[in-house]
């Protein structure tokens, strides 16, 4: 029932309607949390002056809006922490040609607009119920510490890995926040970590990304370097890279509480397009601008556009050292754009046929006429 300006509201009575309502949106749990500054704040500035955050710089750029909601919202009070799950089937083992992709982004659309939608309906439903109230929906993109909320909401706890874990549902899902200017009914926050003695994440990371237990230095992690960091990939990290191609899951397949009792979802935008898991390699290299939105457009994969999912898959081609795929490296030495002529220089550098390789290098240098793809050519050469 919508409250009318005299009627005090019931904050017990709306959260548990308003709980309800998420879990019949999809949202796969729920907390609650007061709008406060969150706990994380002094760690999160500690790791900003340490540089862990790379090129992200909308995180320093919007660094004083961390410290309270209110930043994202006027008056916030509370927020409503939400989950929806992404897991859907096994990790296909990648054969030679193939390369992998960060499993929540195996379906057929962004999460984002997914999540975006739910959260419209969820802030409708509490205008409704509250009209005087302000709300607000946000996914990953606020300048919100939405670990420690939600850790706050009693949702999970933040494991060594640095993600949100839950000892119900692991840690393979979204988070994103509501919120709203109305006081409600409030969780008991998660005090207790489960990770004890484990090291089992900072073990497995391939590119050695945890500077220690639960901090990451994320200009070595492969999601980073994948997905946000636009440039050449420092040499040193690229055969570390393995064949990860859209982020890595190494640190979240490894972890005991993913493998203990495996939640998954239903939802059907995350269910895996047979290409994804995994995807094969030479096709992708094939694509022109055009194929590539026909193919990504709508897709997480989109955002590091086609110049950097193609660095991406040289730096896994040339991890393979499959000589069967030379020519078609080659071939991407003539690419309109630099950072993938950059990548196909040094994927071809990887190869065992060094006789060709310098052949094809030597022709690219005579024309080459950007300055950093000549490094890397000649770096290649020498
Ligand atoms: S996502 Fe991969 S590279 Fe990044 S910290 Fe986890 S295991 Fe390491
Ligand atoms: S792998 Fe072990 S240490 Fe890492 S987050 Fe999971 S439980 Fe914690």
């Amino acid at each position: 029932m919508p409250d009318s300006p005299s009627a005090p509201l019931n904050p017990t009575a709306v959260t548990d309607e308003l709980r309800r309502t998420a879990l019949q949106l999809g949202f796969s749990s729920v907390g609650i949390c007061p709008a406060i500054e969150p706990p994380g704040w002094p760690n999160f500035l500690q790791w900003l002056e340490l540089g862990f955050a790379g090129e992200m710089r909308y995180l320093p750029d919007r660094r004083d809006a961390y410290q309270h909601p209110s930043h994202v919202l006027d008056n916030a009070r509370s927020l409503v922490m939400l989950t929806m799950d992404y897991r859907t089937v096994a990790a296909r083992t990648p054969a030679a040609g193939r390369g992998r992709i960060s499993r929540y982004a195996w379906g057929p659309a962004d999460y984002h607009d997914v999540i975006h939608d739910r959260l419209h309906q969820l802030c409708d439903w509490l205008r409704d119920r509250i009209p005087s109230c302000h709300a607000r929906g946000v996914v990953d993109t606020a300048p919100l510490l939405e670990r420690d909320f939600a850790s706050l909401a009693g949702l999970g706890w933040v494991g060594k890995h640095t993600l949100l874990l839950n000892r119900d549902r692991g840690s393979y899902f979204f988070l994103a926040a509501l919120l709203t200017d109305k006081i409600l009914s409030y969780d008991t926050p998660t005090t207790t970590d489960y990770c004890g003695s484990c090291t089992a994440c900072l073990d497995a990371c391939p590119t050695e990304a945890f500077a220690q237990p639960y901090v990451l230095n994320a200009t070595r992690c492969i999601s980073y370097l994948t997905i946000e960091h636009r440039g050449p990939i420092d040499p040193d990290l690229r055969p570390l890279m393995q064949d990860w191609i859209f982020g890595c899951d190494v640190c979240q397949d490894v972890c005991p509480w993913n493998r203990k009792n495996p939640v998954y979802s239903g939802e059907a935008a995350f269910q895996p397009v047979d290409t994804n898991n995994p995807a094969n390699l030479l096709d992708i290299l094939r694509l022109d601008e055009e194929a590539f939105r026909r193919r990504f457009r709508n897709t997480p994969l989109w955002r590091v556009k086609r110049r950097g999912l193609i660095r991406n898959v040289l730096i896994a081609l040339g991890n393979q050292q499959d000589p069967r795929t030379i020519d078609s490296i080659a071939l991407a030495l003539d690419d309109p754009e630099p950072l993938i002529r950059g990548a196909a220089a040094w994927a071809l550098s990887q190869m065992p046929d060094p006789n060709y390789v310098q052949a094809q290098l030597r022709q690219r240098l005579k024309t080459e006429s950007d300055e950093i793809v000549k490094e890397e050519l000649q770096r290649a050469l020498g």
